[in-house]
C-alpha cells in the first residue's frame, strides 16, 4: 500500500497501550529486512531516514526505493524524517515524499523551539503530514554518566501543556532518561516523570534512544504512556557484529551472502522489537 501518515495508528496504539517502532534505515538491505519483519509480524511502523542523510547525493533515489518497496508491502508504513534540524530541511523531506516529519529544536531555547515547531506544523499539516517535536533534550549515550544519568536535559512537565498547545504538534518526544547511541553504563528511566507528562497532554509520546533499554524497561515505559519507540543503533551494531563474525568464520564468503545476512539481521531485530512493544498483529 502507499506510504501513510502514522498518526491514526499511533493514536490506536496509545488507546490500546502498545507502541509502534520507528526504525532508521541506511541502505536497501535495511529497508528490505525491516519491511520483511513488518509483513511477517503484521505491524505498522515508521521507517525513517536520519536528517543528515538527506544531504547525500543518493537521498532522492533512496527515498524512491523506500516508497516503491513500501507500496507492495501489505502493512501500513510511514516514511518519517528523523531529527529534522531546520524548517528548510523538513520542507525538503516533504518535497521528497516523506509522509511524517520530526523537527528537533530540543537544543534551542524554549521560545525558539516553540516558534520553529509551530512553523513546521503549519506547513506539514497543510499537506496532511504529522509532526513530532522534542521537549527537553535526549543526549548522547557516550555522555550518559555526565548527562542523562544526572537528569540533565529532562523534560520539564510544566512546559508540556504550553508546548503542545502553542505548536499544535502531533507527537511529543520526551527526555526521561534515555540517550542516543550506545550507553556508557545502564539507562535509568524516570517513569514517574513520564506519568506526570502523560497526565498533562493527550497526544502520543515518543521515546528516543531505544537501543540498550531492556525489554522490561520498554514494557514499563509503554504502560506509563509511551506510544512510539525509536530504535537505530542496535540494528546497525548487531548487524555489523553478525557480518564480522560471518567473515571471520569463512574465508571467501560470497558477496551475496553478506547481503542475505544483513537483511535477515534487520528482520530478526525488527521482529523482536515489534513483539516486545506489542505492535505485532496490529497492522
Ligand atoms: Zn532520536
Amino acid at each position: 500500500m502507499p506510504l501513510i501518515s502514522i498518526l491514526p495508528h499511533l493514536k490506536r496504539a496509545q488507546q490500546n497501550r502498545y507502541a509502534l517502532p520507528l526504525f532508521d534505515m541506511a541502505d536497501m538491505y535495511s529497508v528490505d529486512g525491516l519491511l520483511a519483519a513488518l509483513e511477517e509480524k503484521r505491524a505498522p511502523a515508521m521507517l525513517a531516514v536520519y536528517a543528515g542523510a538527506l544531504e547525500r547525493p543518493n537521498a532522492r533515489a533512496f527515498v524512491a526505493y523506500i516508497r516503491t518497496r513500501a507500496e507492495t508491502a501489505n502493512v501500513p508504513v510511514s516514511l518519517m524524517l528523523d531529527h529534522g534540524s531546520s524548517f528548510e530541511q523538513c520542507i525538503k523531506a516533504i518535497a521528497l515524499g516523506f509522509t511524517d516529519v520530526m523537527y528537533d529544536g530540543s537544543r534551542l531555547p524554549l521560545e525558539e523551539n516553540i516558534a520553529n515547531t509551530r512553523a513546521v506544523v503549519r506547513a506539514a499539516h497543510a499537506v496532511g503530514l504529522a509532526v513530532e517535536a522534542e521537549l527537553g533534550h535526549v543526549g548522547s549515550g557516550s555522555e550518559y554518566q555526565e548527562f542523562g544519568a544526572q537528569r540533565k536535559g529532562f523534560t520539564n512537565p510544566d512546559d508540556v501543556e504550553r508546548f503542545v498547545a502553542e505548536t499544535g504538534v502531533d507527537i511529543l518526544a520526551v527526555a526521561i532518561g534515555t540517550a542516543h547511541g550506545l550507553y556508557a553504563g545502564e539507562p535509568h528511566l524516570d517513569l514517574e516523570l513520564l506519568r506526570e507528562i502523560r497526565s498533562r497532554v493527550d497526544i502520543p509520546l515518543a521515546l528516543h534512544g531505544g537501543s540498550g533499554c531492556s525489554d522490561q524497561q520498554f514494557r514499563d515505559a509503554i504502560v506509563a504512556g509511551i506510544s512510539k519507540v525509536n530504535v537505530a543503533t542496535d540494528l546497525f551494531v548487531t548487524t555489523a557484529q553478525r557480518l564480522t563474525a560471518a567473515a571471520r568464520a569463512e574465508d571467501n564468503l560470497h558477496y551475496f551472502a553478506f547481503g542475505k545476512i544483513a537483511v535477515e539481521s534487520f528482520q530478526e531485530r525488527c521482529g523482536h522489537y515489534l513483539d516486545v512493544f506489542g505492535a505485532t498483529g496490529n497492522g
